[in-house]
Order: C-alpha cells, then structure tokens, then sequence
C-alpha cells in the first residue's frame, strides 16, 4: 500500500485553460481513436481517425496521491470543442469502482454538460457554465460533454479509493447520447444502449 501524503503541498492550475504550467502534473490525452465505442456514429468516428485523428479531451490527475480512504484525488479535464456526427466531443464516462462514492466538478471555463446515470436507469443532466459547482453523488456514472466553441474546463475532486470503472459504459454506453439539432443540443435516447 501506498504511503499517505504527510504534508500540505500546492499544484497551480490555470483557471481559463486548466493546465498545470508547473509541469508537475502532466496530461493525459484521448483521442477519437481511444473513442471508438463511446460515440454513437461509428463511420463518422472512423473517418475522423483515418484522416489523421483528433484530439477529444485530456485530464491532469493528480496520481501521486495514493488510492486509499480518506485521500482525495483532484484535477482539471479539458474537453475540446467538436463532434463526431451530430454528437459532441465528451469523454468516454465512467462508474467509480467503489460505487459509492461521489465526486464535485467545478466549471472554469467554456460550456457544455455533465451527462449522469445511475446502474438503476435513473438519467440527469446538468449544464456547465464558469462559476457552475455540480455535486455528483455516490453510484451516478458522468460523462463531460463540451455544447460549445470553446474549451470546456472543470476541476474535479474525488475520493482517492473510489477507482474506474470505464468497461461498463464502454459495453452498454449511456443511456442517452447528447446531439446537436437545429444547433442546439438535443438528449435523445442511444440506437447503441445494450
Ligand atoms: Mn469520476
């Protein structure tokens, strides 16, 4: 097992890009390409990645912090503008390992929206603007999805013990996928839900 932090220490985030310019906490990026089960277009994602991929989002976690109870991990996650489709750019979404467990994000910058269910069918949304503080409670699976031509940025802390669990999303999907129509966003039910 890992050691707990014994000692306050700082980590700069920039409020409008979500970077750690320090360099201390480095990014980790996904691509369309890591995407290929999460949107709902398959052949538009595919098309994405044969001419040349693109970036979806990245996440700067603070990994160093031990997996353990009373720890709190925390971060930012920048989710780019863009669609494959109709659908916009979002991150692939998960469960937390340890169900019972809840998170709070916090918008910096840009707009868009947590995407929320829970294992028993329940659906939310909950739209993302600065100054937006969204309580996510235990056993609610989220996805970030950016609505807007900016980058959406939010900071995140959870329970550093909670864990991810992406594999469920990654074979059922959510229930509802978040689509542009008439250029505004639309929640309507995935052809792909299993
Ligand atoms: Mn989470």
């Amino acid at each position: 097992m890992n050691k707990a932090i014994a000692f306050p220490f700082l980590i700069d985030f920039d409020l409008k890009t979500g970077q750690c310019a320090s360099g201390k906490v480095q990014p980790t990026k996904r691509y369309v390409s890591n995407l290929l089960e999460q949107f709902a277009d398959r052949e538009a994602a595919q098309a994405i990645v044969d001419a040349g991929d693109a970036q979806v989002y990245e996440f700067f976690e603070l990994e160093q912090i031990p997996e353990q109870p009373g720890e709190l991990r925390y971060g930012t996650s920048i989710v780019l503008p863009g669609k494959v489709g109709d659908e916009y750019f979002m991150t692939k979404g998960h469960f937390h390992t340890v169900l019972e467990t809840a998170e709070v994000y916090y918008c910096l910058s840009g707009e868009g929206a947590m995407l929320m269910e829970t294992p028993e069918g329940d659906v939310d949304i909950q739209w993302l603007r600065p100054g937006a503080g969204l309580y996510i409670p235990p056993r609610w699976a989220h996805r970030s999805i950016n609505t807007g031509r900016e980058r959406l940025v939010t900071f995140f802390t959870f329970p550093a013990n909670a864990g991810h669990d992406y594999g469920t999303i990654e074979q059922k999907g959510f229930r509802k996928i978040l689509v542009e129509r008439d250029g505004a966003p639309a929640l309507v039910d995935n052809p792909r839900w299993k």
